[in-house]
C-alpha cells in the first residue's frame, strides 16, 4: 500500500540519534535548546518551546494564555480533533467557525458574523484557533484585525505548515499571531517521531508555556515567588505536566530542520505533478492562494460528485482496494459523537460538512515517486470512468 503520508530518514539523521545515544544525557541536556534555536532562526520567532506533541503544544498555549472555565475557544470543524480538545483540557467551551469553500480554511467573513453575533450575546471567544490546513495559511491578516477588534487571543496551529510562508514571511514568525504550534509526528513534514513545538514573539507567553512543559517548577530565581534555598533549590509556582521531548528526539529534529527546504521543494513538485496529471478529471485540484506558500502537508482532491455515477465511499475503497492508502482529513469535529453530545449536529457547519463528503487526500510525502504519482493517478482515472 502506498500510505497516504511517510517519514524521509536519511543515515545522516540516524547518526545524530545514536550520537546522542552514546552521550551523557537522553533528556533534559543540549539537544532540545539546539532544537529550539532551529526553529526560532528559521522562523524568525523570538522563542520556541519543544515539547513532546502538537497536541501538548496547543494545551500549553492555551493555559499560557488563560483559557478557562467560563470561556469560549473557537477553531475550524475541518481538523484534527486536538486543536478543539486543548479547549476542553483547560475547561473551556468550545464552537467552530465554517470553513471557506476555496481554501478549507477557516473563514473570515463567517468568523466575523459570528463575532458581532457573539458580542450581542455575552459569549466572546477567549481563543481562537486558526488551522492552517494541507500547510497553506489562513488569512492571518483579517484573523488578526479580527482579534484586535472583538478582543480574543490567536494561536495558529500550523501542525500543516512548518516550511510554508505567508505573505512572504514564514509561518511560525507569530507576525498575526500570539503563538503559533508545529507538530513533529512522522507523517508531518518535518518529525521527531512524536514532537510538537509551541513558538512565540511574547516573553511573558514562553515564560508560562516552559513553566507547563515542565510540572510549574522553576530553577530561575526571578520566577520564584520567595528567595531560593540554595543551589538544588527549584520551586513549583504552577501546576503544569510532564510534557519534555526528549534528546533523541530533538537530535532528530535538529537533523530534519537542515532538510526542511528540501522536503517541501519536493512536495511542490509532486503537487504540481498531481495537478497537470489530474487534468480533465471529474474533480477540484488544491487552490492556491496568491500571497501563500504552502507547506503543503497533504494534497486533498473534491470529487464533483455530480458529473460521475459512483459515490465517495466507492472511489475511496476502490482506491484502498489497489493499493493506494488514501485518507480523508478530516471528520468535521462536531459530527464526533464526543462532540454532538455537546449539542452540535449536522447542518451546522454547511461548507466542512460539504467537504467531508467530497474531499480525498491522494498520497504526498517526499519520498513518493513520480512514477507512483502517474499509478494513482491511471487508478483515479480507471475508477472515475468505471473501467475497474
Ligand atoms: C497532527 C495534528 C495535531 C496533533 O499533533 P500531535 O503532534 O500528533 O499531537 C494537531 N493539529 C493538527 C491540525 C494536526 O494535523
Amino acid at each position: 500500500m502506498i500510505p497516504y503520508g511517510k517519514q524521509d530518514i536519511s543515515q545522516e539523521d540516524i547518526n545524530h540519534v545514536i550520537e546522542v545515544l552514546k552521550s551523557d544525557f537522553l533528556t533534559q541536556g543540549p539537544k532540545v535548546p539546539a532544537f529550539e534555536s532551529a526553529l526560532t532562526q528559521f522562523t524568525h520567532s523570538k522563542y520556541a518551546l519543544a515539547v513532546n506533541s502538537a497536541t501538548s503544544a496547543l494545551h500549553i498555549a492555551c493555559l499560557a494564555l488563560e483559557l478557562g472555565e467560563g470561556d469560549w475557544l473557537w477553531t475550524s470543524p475541518i481538523t484534527f480533533v486536538a486543536s478543539a480538545n486543548c479547549g476542553l483540557y483547560c475547561g473551556a467551551k468550545v464552537d467552530f467557525v465554517d470553513i471557506n469553500p476555496k481554501t478549507y480554511n477557516m473563514c473570515p467573513i463567517q468568523l466575523e458574523k459570528k463575532l458581532k453575533l457573539a458580542k450581542k450575546q455575552g459569549r466572546l471567544p477567549k481563543v481562537v484557533v486558526p488551522v492552517h490546513l494541507c500547510g497553506q495559511s489562513c488569512d492571518m491578516e483579517a484573523i488578526w484585525k479580527l482579534s484586535k477588534e472583538y478582543g480574543f487571543r490567536v494561536i495558529e496551529d500550523a501542525s500543516h505548515a512548518i516550511g510554508g510562508k505567508y505573505k512572504s514571511q514564514p509561518i511560525g514568525c507569530c507576525e498575526f499571531s500570539d503563538i503559533t504550534i508545529f507538530s513533529f509526528h512522522p507523517v508531518k513534514i518535518v518529525t521527531t517521531a512524536e514532537g510538537g513545538a509551541a513558538l512565540t514573539n511574547d516573553e511573558l507567553l514562553a515564560e508560562k508555556m516552559a513553566l507547563f512543559r515542565s510540572h510549574g517548577i522553576t530553577r530561575d530565581e526571578s520566577l520564584m515567588e520567595s528567595p531560593s534555598h540554595g543551589s538544588w533549590y527549584y520551586q513549583q509556582v504552577d501546576l503544569g505536566f510532564n510534557y519534555r521531548m526528549t534528546e533523541l528526539q530533538a537530535a532528530l529534529g535538529v537533523s530534519q530542520m537542515s532538510r526542511l527546504e528540501e522536503f517541501v521543494s519536493k512536495r511542490h513538485v509532486l503537487a504540481n505533478n498531481y495537478n497537470r496529471l489530474l487534468e480533465g478529471l471529474p474533480l477540484k485540484c488544491p487552490f492556491q492562494l496568491e500571497d501563500t506558500y504552502s507547506g503543503l502537508h497533504l494534497y486533498v482532491i473534491r470529487l464533483k460528485l455530480e458529473e460521475i455515477n459512483l459515490t465517495h465511499k466507492q472511489v475511496f475503497d476502490a482506491l484502498r482496494d489497489n493499493g493506494v492508502g488514501v485518507n480523508l482529513h478530516y471528520i468535521p469535529i462536531h459530527l464526533q459523537p464526543y462532540y454532538s453530545k455537546m449539542g452540535f449536529s449536522e447542518g451546522m457547519f454547511p461548507e466542512s460538512e460539504q467537504y467531508y463528503r467530497e474531499a480525498i487526500s491522494l498520497p504526498m510525502f517526499p519520498n513518493l515517486s513520480a512514477e507512483q504519482q502517474v499509478y494513482i493517478v491511471t487508478l483515479l482515472r480507471d475508477i472515475l470512468e468505471r473501467k475497474l
